[in-house]
């Protein structure tokens, strides 16, 4: 079922469910007004609960505005408070803006420039795209905000980050911006480390819709002691994944193993410049040491970055990311020449790694 906070009536009027009503009041309403969806012109119904908050629903099963998102209260809450957000900073705001020269419909437009997207439930990589390519095409910029309950955990740590989310960061590259309406907080995942899967290692920092201005506040790099909390927690993740190659029977078949018997790496020596955590990992959907070891490996058998990439050995996260992930490795490449000799224990690798992300940031 689809649910709106906007109606048309029947001489074409929106009508807002944005104020506070009395519950009479809007009795009152429903039994006097006919309503309509401004999207499909189908007739809906004003639905007024004790606990939901108050909205229309289409009367039969429509195909209103396929992309729209199912029911959901958390949804139709997060719209209103977001709503109320950008009326208290005086934009010109309009809330579930169809627009029909791309038959979209913005949760909020704000200016007539930005279209907010506040999504609830996940999204195909196809739809994200679509709804991403109209507003762009009418020179609409699509601001993707995250609906989640909260609060959440603030500081550094493991994040699963679901496939659908990962998309968003390739709008808004470096971060992604949640809103927790049971809080009327937001909440940011920047300085995002790609380990594996779907596990990443990000810092989680709440800010207050009343601290928040618009254009959105843009997270800050990370200060050295976040970098090394990030870093030790990378570092956990490597040693795991090192000591689950040891279980492999088949090393011949074993692309790690393979990598560290061309390589020359004896079991349990394997030095601290395979498996460092860099930024844009996430262009190789693989686990650092993994994919740095097959780096090296090529490397040393002079195959050029762009004919391993072509061959498959390591992946890519999309077609689209063929030059990303060609930058990562030979950003990997630079780092190895200067790390390969290192011995000087974690602390000195963590300085090294921190100089050189802060010159990337
Ligand atoms: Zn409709």
């Amino acid at each position: 079922m689809i649910c709106i906070l906007v109606a048309s009536t029947k001489d074409k009027l929106l009508f807002y469910l944005t104020k506070t009503y009395a519950n009479k009041e809007l009795v009152a309403i429903k039994n006097s007004t006919e309503f309509f969806c401004p999207c499909c012109g189908a007739e809906v119904i004003l639905k007024i609960g004790q606990i939901k908050t108050p909205h229309f629903a289409h009367k039969s099963l429509t195909h209103c505005d396929t992309y729209s998102e199912p029911e959901s209260p958390r949804h139709l809450q997060g719209k209103l408070l977001l709503y109320q957000f950008f009326s208290s900073k005086n934009y010109a705001v309009e809330l579930e803006k169809y627009l029909p020269e791309i038959c979209q419909r913005a949760d909020l437009l704000v200016n007539r420039q930005f279209a907010i997207e506040y999504q609830c439930s996940p999204l195909s990589t196809a739809q994200l795209a679509v709804r991403t390519h109209g507003y762009l095409q009418h020179g609409i910029q699509p601001v993707w905000i995250v609906g989640i309950e909260g609060p959440l955990k603030d500081g550094i740590q493991l994040l699963k980050i679901p496939a659908w989310i990962k998309e968003l960061l390739r709008l808004n590259p470096g971060y992604i911006i949640l809103f927790s309406p049971e809080e009327n907080s937001f909440y940011y995942y920047s300085n995002l480390f790609y380990v594996s899967g779907n596990q990443w290692i990000g810092k989680v920092k709440p800010l207050s819709a009343l601290k928040q201005s618009f254009p959105f506040a843009v997270p800050k790099k990370l200060t050295e002691k976040e970098f090394e909390t990030m870093f030790n927690l990378f570092h956990q993740t490597r040693r795991k994944f090192i000591a689950s190659q040891s279980f492999i029977k088949n090393r011949i078949a074993s692309p790690f193993w393979r990598a560290c018997y061309e390589l020359q790496i004896k079991e349990g020596t394997l030095p601290e410049a395979f498996g460092l955590p860099l930024k844009n990992a996430e262009f190789i959907p693989c686990n650092a040491v993994l994919w740095q070891l097959q780096v090296i490996e090529a490397s040393q058998k002079e195959i050029a970055v762009k004919a391993l990439i072509e061959s498959k050995k390591i992946p890519i996260s999309h077609p689209a990311a063929l030059e990303d992930a060609e930058a990562l490795v030979e950003n990997y490449l630079a780092l190895y020449e200067r790390l390969k000799e290192h011995r000087g224990g974690n602390a000195v690798l963590m300085k090294f790694l921190f100089d050189s992300y802060c010159k990337s940031v």
